[in-house]
């Protein structure tokens, strides 16, 4: 157990990070701005030392799901641009002007809200208004004309940016997307006729920029899970993917005790597992309180001494155990990998989810605020 500073951390790379956005702007070209997505504590990476990386980087836009995670990463003396994406509550209103974010704008109403704002504070307020093109979520459903007249009529909140948002994206079997992009296409040709021009328009996340869906990148795409190097495997018949991007966070946890059980022992909760034979097992010190989804118990892997090893019996809250009868001692180091690699032998988000019967977004973002975070 020497060396080992936590029960169970995560390693962020920091270069990985870096790649990742200019893999992105590489794919995207110049014309399109790159506007990363670090909601959620950027995926559990850690949305104000992954800020820093990408501001380094030259971002110039950042996006967020709620107005506290927007003032976190201003209060960490992030500078750049940046989206509210999923809408304020009115107690925060005055926290976007205060630390100069840009709210996502979802009714009509809420344009005339931010108007009235805007002219208190005596400033021009810049918004991107989102739009439901058929994801049935966040985003006006108003007809154009009543659009055009709600933009209009602010004199102080500013369309900025015209917003979507697909719900099928990585559905290459239904023609959802298409439908999509249709009446984006619909809403801002009625909104060019009517003189109306949004600096930004933007639909596309990671699997459209990934799969070279090239009419809906518009000039500002949001990337989220590319930047922490992953892209989900799509359905139906799909370009394939050309945006090479490498996960960025391993996850790793201290080896607590090793010990032999004889054949018949049970182990953990429910007796879930009997060894077949006498084993050597180990006990990690991290559960489903730290992430590990419990939907692992008796299916998960791990990586230990380089190699791919079993968890046996119950995924508890704060401690695995997992199989070490092939593992020789001489290889097996303190700790153990349950998402990265050592050597050959790889274990990353989408393999996780599959076993756990998610997606690989709820293993990231699954990862608790127990488990440390150490940037390489
Ligand atoms: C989360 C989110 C994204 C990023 O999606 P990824 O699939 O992670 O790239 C983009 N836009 C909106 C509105 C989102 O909520």
């Amino acid at each position: 157990m020497s060396g080992i500073p936590y029960r169970s951390w995560v390693e962020v790379s920091r270069q990985r990070i870096a790649d990742n956005f200019r893999a992105v702007r590489d794919i995207v070209g110049p014309g399109v701005e790159v506007m990363s997505v670090v909601k959620a504590d950027a995926y559990r990476h850690g949305a104000a030392e992954v800020a820093r990386v990408l501001e380094m980087e030259g971002a110039r836009w950042l996006a967020v799901s709620s107005v506290e995670e927007g003032v976190a990463l201003r209060s960490a003396g992030i500078g750049t641009r940046i989206l509210v994406m999923a809408d304020f509550l009115p107690s925060e209103r005055d926290a976007l002007f205060e630390y100069s974010l840009t709210p996502a704008i979802h009714s009509l109403d809420d344009i005339a809200e931010l108007d009235s704002l805007a002219a208190r504070h005596g400033v021009l307020f810049p918004y991107h208004l989102k739009i439901d093109s058929g994801m049935g979520r966040l985003g006006t459903s108003a007809g154009a004309t009543e659009i055009i007249a709600a933009i209009r009529k602010a004199g102080h909140a500013r369309l900025e940016g015209l917003m979507s948002h697909f719900a099928s994206a990585a559905r290459y079997d239904s023609d959802q997307t298409d439908r999509q992009v249709e009446v984006f296409d619909s809403l801002s040709a009625r909104l060019e006729a009517a003189e109306i021009r949004p600096t930004f328009s933007h639909i596309s996340a990671t699997i459209p920029i990934a799969y070279g869906r090239r009419d809906a990148w518009r000039n500002m795409v949001r990337p989220g899970h590319a930047i922490y190097g992953y892209v989900s495997p799509v359905a139906g018949q799909a370009p394939p993917n050309r945006l090479k991007v490498q996960p960025a966070l391993e996850w790793k946890a201290a080896v607590l005790e090793i010990k032999m059980v004889p054949e018949g022992a049970y182990i953990g909760y429910g007796g879930m597992f009997r060894a077949p034979r006498p084993m050597k097992i180990g006990i990690l010190a991290v559960g489903y309180a730290d992430g590990l989804p419990h939907r692992l118990s008796n299916k998960g892997k791990v990586i230990a001494g380089g190699q791919l090893v079993r968890i046996l019996g119950a995924v508890s809250m704060d401690l695995t155990t997992i199989d070490l009868t092939d593992v020789p001692s001489q290889k097996l180091g303190p700790a153990v990998t349950l998402l990265g690699n050592e050597g050959a032998a790889r274990v990353d988000a989408q393999q996780i989810a599959r076993l756990a019967g998610t997606i690989s977004y709820t293993v990231l973002c699954g990862i608790s605020a127990r488990v440390r975070r150490i940037y390489l």
